[in-house]
């Protein structure tokens, strides 16, 4: 254990405090969060839980800052600002990785590429900022109108606990390249890097109060912040029912909102498709950060003429993963927390007694050199019907559920046969099948021979009860700006 207390001692003093008005507040209260590295149950320190009031104060800040020295910096210059941002990232890219994987267990190799997404997202809206143009409409001779793209005033950001960092600044980014200011609510489980990157931000020359993070639960603090009468659009990452409690939120005062929420994604195989290539992608499709990733690939749909074949190389594939802590670079780290083993192995346990039967894993494991850590097992189950709880529950954790089906036609069906519409991917070597699966399937993004292919400049979000809106890109600006129509009668 003590190698993993050396690894928490080596990330240096942790944050405690929150960000409100550019300084750190240790919050009133004197309850406070308990934050634990997921790899060996050892704590990190603890950060404050936010009242109503302290909630004020950050939105208080983020107004002023509206009209503060932000609200004058030319387009070009807050462009500039961004890149900063994201060069003051890049700088800290191996301590911030360090401690996002201290702080949510995923392997040190998947925290580095996380904290460079962060850097993509600040240098991507950065080169934007000055290119936000309106449009002139025709109206005859004796009127000109034109329109412009204006802030919509004070954001607020609810982040979840899986992919905190980029998550972070996939929100933060292009709500500063609209000239917004912005109050952020990290997940109780996951707080660190955000604390970090608002003190970075101002490192960076970002005045104060342009983007303020406050700490907290999420039925306290975060409902306060959703509530709040002067936060003008609320972007939430979370599960579906939190979602939903946000939109209600965000109706009493007409705020908008992007959600981002959970998803159950079918992962087709088709019978002419390159296995060896498919076989991996399956794999990293559904287990990558110990399957804790919304757009996972968490429901394989099978041709079945190479079902028994795809299913065994999978099988041998699962088995041969290797879990540790994230500091380790396994193939596989912990789940976020005991809370999360505990759901994901009560999925199992149903399973079983539906009469279900595990081809791989099933079950929590004890990893040794982190023994407090949350593990549980790279998980197959064949053969599930398609409205079977695993096939149509989120579960957030590494169980892979198997379909098989008879054509394409039948995938279809079988893929759009859940509330939810995320992602979707398929493997086949005829373009044409790929893009009928494409056309036809209920989701936000689609892969093709190669699941979770995006970038930060390809649009994200979700169909049905994965959400409304889309994150990244242009389109990603949409949200963070709103249009000013001017009409001049001459
Ligand atoms: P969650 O909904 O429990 O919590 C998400 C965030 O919402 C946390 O910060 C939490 O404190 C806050 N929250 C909880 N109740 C709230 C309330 N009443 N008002 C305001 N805020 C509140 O979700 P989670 O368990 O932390 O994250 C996992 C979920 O997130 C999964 O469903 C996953 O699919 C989804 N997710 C979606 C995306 C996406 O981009 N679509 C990305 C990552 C995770």
């Amino acid at each position: 254990m003590s190698r993993w207390q050396d690894a928490i001692d080596a990330a240096g003093k942790l944050p405690e405090y929150m960000i409100v008005d550019g300084q750190r507040q240790s919050g009133s209260r004197a309850e406070r969060i308990e934050v634990y590295d997921p790899g060996s149950g050892l704590s990190l320190g603890s950060v404050p839980v936010a009242t109503i009031d302290e909630v004020d104060e950050a939105v208080q800040a983020a107004k002023r800052a509206l009209t503060g020295p932000w609200s004058v910096l030319s387009p070009k210059d807050r462009g500039r600002m961004l890149w900063s941002i994201g060069e003051r990232i890049r700088e800290n890219v191996e301590r911030l990785a360090l401690i996002e994987t201290l702080d949510c267990g995923k392997t040190l190799q998947d925290s580095t590429i996380t904290v460079e997404r962060a850097v993509d997202y600040f240098s991507y809206y950065a080169g934007i900022v000055d290119k936000l143009e309106g449009t002139t409409i025709p109206l005859g001779d004796s009127k000109v109108c034109f329109t412009e793209r204006v802030p919509v005033g004070v954001t607020g950001h609810i982040v979840p606990w899986n992919v905190p960092i980029s998550t972070f600044a996939r929100g933060i980014a292009p709500t500063l390249a609209c000239g917004n200011t912005a109050v952020v609510k990290p997940a109780e489980d996951t707080p660190l890097t955000a604390i970090l990157l608002a003190e970075l931000m101002q490192e960076a020359g970002l005045p104060p109060g342009v983007v303020n993070v406050v700490t907290g639960y999420g039925a306290n603090t975060g409902q306060a912040l959703t509530e709040h009468p002067e936060v003008r659009h609320i972007t939430f990452t979370g599960s579906m029912n939190t979602g939903k409690a946000v939109m209600t939120a965000a109706a009493s005062h007409v705020a908008s909102v992007t959600l981002e929420l959970g998803g159950k994604s079918p992962h087709l195989v088709l019978k002419d498709a390159d296995l060896d290539r498919a076989v991996p992608d399956v794999l990293k499709g559904v287990f990558k950060n110990a399957g804790q990733i919304c757009s996972a690939g968490t429901r394989l749909l099978v041709e079945r003429p190479v079902h028994a074949e795809l299913v065994s190389r999978l099988v041998d594939g699962a088995n041969a993963y290797v879990l540790g802590h994230g500091l380790e670079n396994p193939d596989m780290g912990p789940l976020i927390s005991a809370r999360q083993l505990q759901s994901v192995a009560g999925f199992a346990e149903r399973a079983r007694e539906r009469g279900l039967s595990f081809c791989a894993g099933g079950n929590p494991v004890t990893v040794e050199t982190c023994e407090g850590g949350n593990f549980f097992e790279p998980s197959i189950v064949d053969n599930v019907s398609s409205d079977d709880e695993l096939a149509q529950s989120e579960i957030f954790g590494p169980i892979l559920s198997v379909i098989p089906v008879n054509d394409l036609d039948h995938a279809i069906e079988v893929a759009n046969d859940t509330a939810y519409g995320l992602a979707a991917g398929v493997h086949t070597l005829d373009v044409s099948q790929a893009m009928r699966f494409a056309k036809a399937v209920e989701a936000g993004q689609v892969f093709i021979n190669g699941y979770h292919g995006g970038s930060d400049a390809v649009p994200f979000g979700g169909m049905k009860d994965s959400g409304i809106g889309r994150e990244k890109g242009l389109t990603g600006l949409d949200a963070y700006s709103q249009i000013k129509a001017v009409t001049i009668s001459m």
